[in-house]
């Protein structure tokens, strides 16, 4: 009885410091016991026993009290100390792998990556080299103090919740039972389609420090679409992925827009990428065509030439945008979803074309009188996915602090 009793105790300590390090990572501001005990729902009792630990673990710092009126008792803001807990997060993607650990206070703490062209290369060959990236990052965020509590990856693929990548078509890799291996087990790595990790990056204070009030809320809910080779995407819903049945939710690339367009090598016809990818947007502007066109220096030609109003270049991105509004009403449609957040090349042309698709969006959605559509950039830099799998990472610690602040 006495055992069961204290298990118990346990589970809901570690539940009430995970509520208690959500809720102050999630708001802009420095937050005292007591505006945390309102905000989450706690006894002040309760708050009094927890935030002990936080600052004793040196997760949760106190900063300077300051009175909070002439009878007050003075108030001392709780801050996440950084310096202590970092998540690592892998990548391979198709211009290259790395591996970056954020701090739970939004620092990048170290970040290797390896730029090269990925084309049928090796899984082995990559996870190894990926295995020596992180144990030097690993080397180096432990010298620095910091506790490594858990590991993402983030995949160009179809991936498994039971940890297989099905394929990765632009890598040439197909079936791989991704525990066999050794950096994959050895970090006990949560792996996840790249799409779906960057969507959680752009969660605010999904598991780092927020760090403004504009823009998204952490419970709102969007499309992402990570725009590069091809188009993938991902559906968050109350600042959460909604990954579908089978883990491959919100692939909007594969939205047809065209019955009789292009062949898609996903085997249908028109599919958006084939108009909105990175690859079929260099085509079509005549920047290169074939496996020149996988370049990423044919990226900057592209929005050279794209910002040169170079003809052929213009009609390009004017029918690519056509078939991102044309993609993203359906998307709309389907889902009840009110925002779309851009990634990847997307991003390259800048927040006057967000605004376009926005404005050509709005007429094309049902409800549309009632609803107002927002239609914008990324504004995280250009490893979205490495920053949300170092984040899946620091969930381990979120959602069983416990386990981290007793070892
Ligand atoms: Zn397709």
């Amino acid at each position: 009885m006495a055992a069961l009793r204290s298990i118990n105790q346990d589970d809901l300590r570690n539940h009430n410091l995970s509520v208690v390090l959500d809720t102050m990572l999630r708001s802009t501001a420095p937050m005292s016991r007591a505006e945390l005990a309102k905000a989450t729902g706690l006894t002040k009792a309760t708050m009094s026993l927890l935030v002990p630990m936080l600052v004793s673990s040196d997760v949760v710092r106190e900063g300077k009290p300051a009175p909070m009126s002439a009878y007050g008792r003075p108030s001392t803001p709780l801050v996440i100390g950084g310096g202590r807990i970092c998540g690592l997060g892998l990548q391979i993607n198709t211009d290259g792998y790395g591996v970056t650990a954020l701090d739970l206070d939004g620092r990048t703490v170290v970040e290797r990556w390896v730029a090269q062209p990925m084309g049928n290369t090796d899984p082995e060959d990559i996870f190894t080299e990926l295995d020596v990236l992180a144990r030097e990052c690993e080397a180096f965020a432990s010298e620095q103090g910091y506790h490594i509590v858990g590991a993402g990856l983030a995949l160009p693929g179809l991936v498994t919740a039971d940890k297989r990548l099905l394929t990765a078509r632009n890598l040439g890799w197909e079936q791989l039972e991704l525990d066999e291996f050794p950096v994959v087990s050895r970090l006990e790595v949560r792996a996840d389609n790249e799409a779906n990790m960057a969507a959680l990056a752009q969660v605010p204070g999904y598991a780092t420090q927020r760090k403004s009030d504009e823009g998204l809320n952490p419970v709102d809910s969007f499309i992402y679409v990570s725009t590069d080779i091809g188009i993938g995407g991902a559906v968050v819903r109350d600042g959460k992925v909604d990954s579908g049945m089978h883990g491959f939710a919100g692939e909007v690339g594969h939205i047809s827009v065209a019955l009789d367009g292009k062949p898609c090598r996903c085997g249908r016809k028109g599919c958006l990428e084939m108009y909105a990818g990175r690859k079929a947007l260099i085509e079509a502007a005549g920047v290169d065509s074939g496996d020149q066109a996988l370049r990423i220096e044919a990226v900057d030609e592209l929005i050279r030439r794209w910002k040169a109003r170079e003809q052929r270049t213009v009609q390009a991105v004017d029918i690519a945008v056509d078939s991102m509004v044309s993609a993203m009403a359906s998307a709309i449609n389907i889902l009840d979803v009110d925002t779309v957040i851009l990634g990847g090349l997307w991003q390259r042309f800048g927040t006057g074309v967000a605004n376009m698709i926005e404005q050509r969006l709005q007429p094309q959605i049902l409800g549309s009188s009632a609803i107002a559509v927002r239609v914008r950039m990324s504004n995280i830099g250009t490893r979205a996915a490495l920053n949300g799998a170092a984040q899946v990472g620091l969930r381990c610690f979120l959602d069983d602090p416990l386990e981290f602040i007793n070892s």
